[in-house]
């Protein structure tokens, strides 16, 4: 049988160094049996990125093969950019399939929200999208809270174990949550996407149950995947994300980043309060009309996107569109963060690239 790279799951060989799966002949040939493929080998030991060459159709491709050999799928959501977690093909499976959903990073939301109030309002989000999971587990894979949860939920509906499809779009913390469950670090845990190459199976020790780990989808219309690597990982938040508290005049701006142009044109005395969620690692820069023009661009003062990626980020489509948002009402920018109306109504004119998506839904926080 051919090898396997115990990170990513590509069937390794050692001809071409510029494919996937690539690892020099002495090492694959070697007495190892836990191989890593360069890239994975280099993702871990060095951080390096290197690109993976595989489409989006590969990915689905691949997710659909393993559908048939397991009984329950446990998809695992980012909570922090809950809209930004699913892809229709999720979806999809999850309409067809019993469910145990994974809310995970729970330790980035504020300590007054309570994981109960968490998991109704993921339940309501879901039911809007005609998903109906057997159960929520809410965890976090950085302080470990329930992990265990996670377990014990799988035991309940099926104690005499189970195959589980482990589902998840890039950068949720798929492979994190793998690696909590199975106890070791089989998959490549990176802030770097799309590093699952293919299917692997895992049995969790000492238990019946048997994980399929799958690529992670790049779902469409996500604002990080616009950007290149690095201003991708600075907008996924690693410790804590940023919150600001905006009340101000008509036609004054708010840049984030240098990626969406937001001003205030609401009529009236009486102006809206509105807080703006967002990773640390994104700008928020208050301003007026004019010197918006002057400064969009500017990567030393706004990012992402940096000097390296603005070049292919202008050649997206920029389109402006105007939105009244009502108070407990939040406008989610895919991927980036979201605006949280706290006295509203707020008329917004958005300026953003076609290819990211905008949303409007219940407050969350
Ligand atoms: P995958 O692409 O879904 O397999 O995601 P990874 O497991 O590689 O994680 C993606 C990024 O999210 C990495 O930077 C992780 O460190 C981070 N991450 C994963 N789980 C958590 C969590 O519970 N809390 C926080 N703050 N970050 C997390």
């Amino acid at each position: 049988m051919a090898k396997k790279c115990i990170g990513c799951g590509i069937e390794l060989q050692s001809e071409n160094s510029s494919r996937n799966g690539y690892l020099p002949e002495n090492v694959l040939n070697g007495e190892n049996k836990e191989l890593l493929c360069q890239r994975c080998f280099k993702i871990k030991n060095y951080g390096q990125y290197i690109p993976v060459r595989m489409t989006r159709e590969d990915y689905r491709d691949e997710v659909r093969k393993s559908i048939e050999s397991a009984k329950v799928a446990i998809p695992v959501f980012d909570i922090i950019d809950f809209e930004g977690s699913f892809d229709d093909e999720i979806l999809d499976i999850l309409r067809e399939m019993d469910s145990i959903i994974v809310i995970n990073k729970l330790d980035l939301i504020p300590d007054e929200k309570h994981p109960s109030e968490v998991a109704n309002w993921v339940k309501e989000r879901l039911a809007e999208e005609g998903v109906a999971p057997l159960d929520i587990a809410i965890v976090s894979t950085k302080n470990g809270y329930g992990i265990n949860g996670i377990f014990k939920k799988i035991k309940h509906f099926y104690p005499e174990g189970v195959t589980a499809l482990v589902l998840g779009v890039t950068n949720v913390g798929k492979s994190s949550i793998i690696n909590k469950l199975v106890g070791a670090k089989r998959s490549t845990v990176s802030k770097f996407p799309g590093t699952t190459l293919k299917s692997i199976e895992v049995k969790i020790p000492y238990t019946n149950i048997t994980l399929i780990d799958t690529p992670g989808l790049i779902p469409e219309g996500r604002f990080s995947d616009l950007v290149c690597q690095e201003c991708n990982q600075k907008i996924i938040p690693a410790n804590e994300i940023s919150r600001k508290t905006y009340k101000i005049d008509k036609d004054r701006v708010i840049l984030l980043g240098g990626m969406i142009k937001l001003v205030n044109k609401t009529e009236g005395d009486l102006k809206p309060i509105f807080s703006l969620y967002a990773s640390k690692g994104v700008t928020f820069h208050e301003t007026n009309l004019e010197r918006a023009e002057e400064i969009l661009g500017n990567t030393a003062l706004l990012n992402p996107p940096c000097e390296k990626c603005i070049d292919e980020y202008n050649k997206n489509n920029i389109i402006t569109e105007t939105l009244t948002i009502e108070t407990g009402e939040e406008l989610v920018f895919k991927g980036l963060g979201w605006l949280s109306v706290k006295r509203g109504p707020l008329t917004v004119e958005v300026t953003y690239p076609e290819a990211g998506e905008l949303i409007v839904r219940n407050a969350f926080i």
